[in-house]
């Protein structure tokens, strides 16, 4: 693993602004977009139901992929330019789970690819690991208008997706990054400052919760927890392989 100041050096070193980590407000979002999606055709809800009725024949996290960028199981998707399915090594041991694309991810079609994005490519970085290691994904898979947090609906509606693609790839730790990804993986009241830190089992599979990186950069004492947090994993990620 990477020397501990090394990442600490990084991430002092980021002057950005976090209000970019889920959308540009210049990109073009306005309020009322919802207004528009609101009168998406019919089709949306007469092919709501198909990729799971599909999900059953599906065995790899390429066919699974090709199906979910073709959803419109929620209003999501007519607000967003595409699907943001993640991305990664498809057999990876250890899986990051964020909350959703914002303007930068919605427009090259990839999770994690604006401000919060490389500060989470240079804690990989510290803890000896990268994008082609492990896997980063979304609990959301469509842009939210105006980067709002999605709406419980919406999670529902999506969650069946992440979970396919959780069983697809199969890791052994799922990493949840904000509090989003954590009540979606662990529990619904889970509450990020106080309960982070702090391994869960689900499903046979380890989880870490931690900070967003967005909340890194609007708060850089959370700086340290995130490391903490993050040696754990790689620590158990060690034990285990
Ligand atoms: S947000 Fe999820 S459920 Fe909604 S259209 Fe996008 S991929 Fe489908």
């Amino acid at each position: 693993m990477g020397e501990q100041f090394d990442l600490f050096k990084y991430l002092n070193s980021s002057k950005k602004d976090v209000d970019t980590y889920r959308g540009d407000k210049s990109a073009g979002d306005k309020p009322g977009e919802l207004q528009d999606i609101e009168e998406a055709s019919t089709e949306i809800y007469l092919e709501k139901d198909i990729i799971l009725q599909k999900a059953g024949e599906i065995n790899s996290l390429e066919e699974w992929k090709k199906l979910c960028l073709g959803c419109q199981r929620c209003e999501l998707r007519h607000g967003a330019k595409g699907v943001v399915f993640g991305e990664g090594n498809p057999e990876a041991e250890i899986m990051f789970v964020g909350e959703g694309p914002g303007a930068r991810e919605d427009e090259l079609g990839r999770p994690f690819v604006g401000t919060a994005g490389e500060l989470l490519d240079r804690i990989l970085s510290s803890a000896e690991l990268s994008r082609e290691i492990v896997f980063i994904g979304n609990v959301i898979k469509c842009r939210p208008p105006s980067n709002r947090t999605p709406s419980k609906e919406e999670i529902e509606t999506c969650y069946p997706l992440l979970e396919k693609q959780i069983q697809l790839i199969n890791p052994a730790i799922l990493v949840c990054l904000g509090s989003v990804a954590a009540k979606t993986l662990i529990k619904p009241n889970f509450a990020i400052t106080k309960e982070r830190g702090t391994w869960y089992k689900k499903d046979g599979r380890m989880i870490m919760p931690t900070f967003h990186p967005a909340a890194l950069l609007r708060d850089p004492t959370k700086k340290r927890p995130v490391w903490e947090d993050i040696k754990q994993v790689v620590k158990l990620n060690e034990e285990i392989s």
